[in-house]
């Protein structure tokens, strides 16, 4: 348990946060050209993180109403475009 003032903050997720993480082992698996390293997928989650809107829910998960504000296909998207970026200008040795 983890406490800010009073609060459990752990009872507050972002939906979003992970459904990317869901899909990083899916966009590896179809993008094998991409460098997989601990440095990169961290850079690759937190881009793509940067730019899907947050889903904080309480308690139990609602999936399907974190997908009707953002999509899977977004989601995917997401990683895609970050992982270009990463992949660019990478900062593993
Ligand atoms: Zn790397």
């Amino acid at each position: 348990m983890a406490n800010i003032n009073q609060f459990d903050i752990e009872l507050i997720s972002n939906l979003n946060e992970k459904r990317v993480w869901a899909f990083i082992p899916e966009f590896f698996n179809r993008n094998p050209q991409y460098c997989g390293c601990k440095n990169c997928i961290l850079d690759i989650a937190a881009l793509a993180l940067n730019s899907v809107v947050p889903c904080y829910q309480v308690g139990d998960e609602d999936i399907e109403a974190a997908r009707r504000k953002v999509s899977d296909e977004d989601i995917y998207r997401a990683i895609v475009k970050a992982a270009e970026q990463v992949n660019k200008v990478p900062h593993h040795n």
